[in-house]
């Protein structure tokens, strides 16, 4: 009991090494069990939705929930994927730092641990090696590997480059107490606000049920529904070795992410939609953050790729039905 609680505080603590790790099932095996007292704080922070019948609604809550899930998915996308992931761009220690922190409010886990299983997922798409294979079925690759025993722990092995920053393990170790702490300043927040501004209508209950609770859930889905959705459903624009799929509604709640197929096909760029029409929010505040010189050295989509000759949504079409076709 003791074990599981200090696990909840330090994820690093009592951990298996890697090679135990793969003893025990390997990171594609869907063998191994789900822990349910593991997981106990993901099942509550989903029960937790059920208090919204009884905080009420205002749209002081409603904007908190919108602006915190579009911040945090920001800090998701470009920093813990396209930064920490891919290293697609440059930026300083400092910024590094707290886009990283705020993506950890996110309760996806550790900045390490997510860009680990994300090189994993790249290293081995869709195949048994996969930590989300779409080949063990919708469930297991939306949200089953993320509960799953064998995928608690950061796989350190292929994220080296990034443990020489104390700061990032501190991150990537303690992400559940982060979490708790943020829900407990946006309790403090609502409460403040309730008592200095009551024009706004808002209490610490309902901003802490809004504001934190419903807009972590549709985070946490939105995210995961890049390794499942984005795997069954959209289209495929490039002939990739894996079945990632490109999907416009995907890629707009997710701020640029649903250009999955594209990011599948080369993923050394810091821009995921690749045309004007593959609308890529993460893109455009990155780039906006350049002029400021915030952030450098975005990588580009280069040439090769553009080769395709594929110049507008028509020519994208008549190309598909072509490639159909095509015996
Ligand atoms: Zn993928
Ligand atoms: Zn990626």
């Amino acid at each position: 009991m003791f074990k599981f609680f200090l696990r909840w505080v330090d994820s690093w603590s009592a951990c298996p090494n890697d090679t135990e790790q793969d003893a025990a099932g390997g990171i594609g095996s869907k063998d191994s069990k789900i822990q349910w007292m593991r997981i106990l704080p993901f099942i509550l922070l989903h029960l937790a939705c059920l208090a919204v019948f009884w905080v009420g609604i205002s749209s002081t809550a409603v904007l908190f929930m919108l602006g915190f899930y579009l911040i945090r998915m920001f800090a998701i996308t470009a920093f813990f994927h396209r930064y920490l992931s891919h290293k697609t761009f440059q930026t300083s220690r400092l910024l590094q730092f707290i886009f990283l922190l705020i993506g950890t409010m996110s309760a996806q886990r550790g900045p390490l641990w997510w860009a680990a299983h994300h090189r994993y997922h790249h290293r081995f798409t869709d195949t048994h090696q996969d930590p989300h294979s779409s080949q063990h079925g919708f469930w297991y690759s939306h949200v089953g590997w993320f509960l799953n025993e064998q995928n608690f722990a950061t796989r350190k092995e292929v994220i080296r480059d990034w443990l020489k920053y104390p700061e990032l393990v501190w991150l990537d170790r303690f992400s559940l107490p982060i979490v708790l702490f943020t829900a407990l300043a946006i309790y403090a927040l609502g409460a403040w606000l309730g008592n200095h501004y009551p024009e706004l209508g808002t209490s610490g209950p309902q901003l802490l049920v809004w504001g934190f609770v419903i807009s972590t859930v549709l985070l946490i889905h939105a995210t995961l529904c890049i390794n499942s959705l984005a795997h069954v459903y959209g289209r495929r624009d490039f002939a990739t070795q894996d079945n990632s799929r490109n999907h416009w509604l995907l890629a707009l709640i997710t701020l640029g992410e649903g250009w999955h197929n594209n990011h599948h096909f080369y993923a050394g760029s810091v821009r995921q939609g690749f045309y004007w029409w593959q609308i890529d929010i993460t893109y455009y505040v990155l780039k906006f953050m350049s002029w400021l010189g915030l952030v450098w050295g975005l990588k580009p989509v280069p040439a090769r790729v553009y080769a395709t000759k594929i110049t507008s949504p028509l020519a994208l079409q008549q190309q598909n039905i072509q490639d159909q076709e095509t015996p």
